[in-house]
């Protein structure tokens, strides 16, 4: 194997101290890259060098700086996107026209963020005569970035693109899984020869000690943190002992909610498209439908045809539709929920893994379950699409609503009225009508409830790595 994946920190790329681990290509289980570890005492290295670089340093004061480097740091990615995305597609295991959009969308958000940066400033209010008050907006500190392996560009980008524009110090704990990924990515940026020393570091480990640690490290004082619901809630109450602020994108169960006005074939295909896109491990995958009664036998025909007409094979190849899930824990989870399909439900195509080297589920559809069937209620994270039968709009609300995710949604109607009805009632953070999955930079993109709190992307998303500081100045009457 000639590539290792390496940790940042002390000005270079290195070896950690722990052990070394072997990341494997989903479509193959072929051994493709090693990774090195780092210790708990290397990470405390970094952490207090990012602390320093924050306190004592120019970096948070000098925001030109700052959106010359994020746009850079673009220009960079953009110059090795197309070496970054075979290797993106090798140890993720999504289709490389996925890795190319990611990659853009990537691009996208660090060139939104390097204009945000120069765009840091509050407000002034006179209280009473000669006395001012001076509300000042300035970089949260040393921010903590648990990154996980399914977008292993974008969401590491889209937390580390804000938290720097604002001024912040950054140390990361990226995915072993996609780690030569990030390490790709973020030398774009380490090799930019005017980024002051110690405002990023970056680490890899393959047990949780390091993630354990920068929640309860006193001196990082923001966590984002993307990942699953219940990973969240252990990082909600270890931060709790500091008071962290925390940035948490958690899991979904986007409802996809199909109108018998709604245009179904093209509704089938975008919902297919959306459902099956990165393998269905993507939290706002449109996995969930449920079908007004008198279109939903022909819907799930229609599904059903998408589903049975996926191309499965190798993701590097242009042609394919669906690649395999990441790694054998997820291929595992998927088809152990898909083993306990109940008996009033029925799986029209698909529902357990095949029989090939690399780890694939095909493209999977169950009808007829209900609301409180486990495969409606659990994050199923892998290439499966529910369907479920609605009457009138109270019940579609009551099903749509009626998990313990918020993150997105989608409604599918010709009517306006019904979808603007829908939007307001639906109690997810994105509702998307008559599409299903696109984020862009400049609007936010974050959950309710179990999906965690927080915003990613868009100006929210910049405010989360800011805090606000009241000066108050009396010059006399
Ligand atoms: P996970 O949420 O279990 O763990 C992600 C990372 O969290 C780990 O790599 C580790 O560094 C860290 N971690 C684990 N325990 C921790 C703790 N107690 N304190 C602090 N940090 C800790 O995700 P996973 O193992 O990669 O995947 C499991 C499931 O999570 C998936 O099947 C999927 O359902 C979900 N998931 C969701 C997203 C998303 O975008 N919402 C992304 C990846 C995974």
């Amino acid at each position: 194997m000639n590539h290792r994946a390496k940790n940042y920190f002390s000005h270079q790329w290195q070896n950690g101290s722990g052990n070394i681990g072997i990341s494997h290509d989903p479509a193959t289980w072929q051994p493709v890259a090693e990774y090195s570890c780092a210790t708990t005492a290397e990470f405390e290295t970094g952490v207090s060098a990012a602390r320093h670089a924050f306190d004592c340093g120019t970096w948070p004061h000098q925001p030109r700086l700052r959106a010359e480097i994020l746009y850079e740091f673009a220009e960079l990615l953009q110059a090795r996107s197309r070496e970054i995305e075979p290797v993106l597609v090798q140890l993720n295991g999504k289709l490389i026209k996925e890795a190319r959009g990611e990659i853009g969308a990537a691009i996208s958000e660090l060139k939104y963020y390097a204009g945000l940066a120069r765009n840091l400033w509050g407000r002034v209010a006179e209280i009473d005569s000669g006395c001012y008050s001076l509300i000042a907006r300035e970089g949260a500190g040393v921010v903590g970035i648990i990154v996980p392996w399914n977008a292993p560009v974008t969401l590491l980008i889209r937390s580390l693109a804000p938290a720097l524009a604002a001024g912040c110090t950054v140390v990361l704990k990226v995915a072993h899984q996609t780690s030569l990924v990030h390490q790709m990515v973020l030398e774009c940026l380490t090799d930019i020869s005017s980024l002051p020393q110690d405002i990023v570091c970056s680490f890899v480990e393959d047990g949780a000690d390091i993630s354990k640690r920068m929640c309860e490290h006193p001196l990082i004082d923001v966590i984002s943190f993307t990942g699953s619901s219940q990973t969240g809630k252990k990082i909600a109450a270890s931060s709790s002992g500091t008071l962290k602020r925390l940035s948490l994108e958690l899991g979904g169960k986007a409802p996809v909610v199909v109108f018998a006005d709604a245009d179904l074939a093209a509704a089938a295909e975008a919902i297919a498209i959306a459902g099956y896109f990165n393998a269905g491990q993507d939290c706002t995958a449109a996995t969930r439908v449920i079908v007004q009664d008198s279109v939903y036998d022909e819907f799930v025909a229609l599904l059903t045809e998408q589903a049975k007409a996926v191309a499965i094979g190798a993701p590097a190849d242009e042609d394919v539709f669906l690649g395999p899930v990441n790694n054998v824990n997820q291929l595992a989870r998927v088809s152990d929920l898909l083993s306990r399909v109940p008996s009033h439900a029925q799986v029209m195509t698909g529902g357990s893994a095949l029989d090939r080297p690399g780890f694939f589920f095909p493209a999977t559809v169950v009808a007829g379950l209900r609301q409180d069937d486990e495969l409606i209620q659990k994050e199923i994270f892998g290439p499966v699409i529910t369907v479920q039968k609605f009457s009138d709009e109270a019940q579609a609300v009551s099903m749509a609503n009626g998990v313990d995710y918020g993150l997105a949604s989608s409604v599918w109607t010709a009517n306006h009225g019904t979808a603007m009805r829908m939007a307001k009632a639906f109690d997810f953070g994105c509702v998307w009508i008559n599409t299903h999955i696109p984020l862009v930079a400049e609007m936010p993109h974050g959950g309710f409830k179990r999906s965690g709190y927080g915003k990613d992307l868009s100006g929210y998303g910049f405010e989360d790595y800011t805090r606000i500081k009241h000066v108050m100045t009396n010059l006399g009457a």
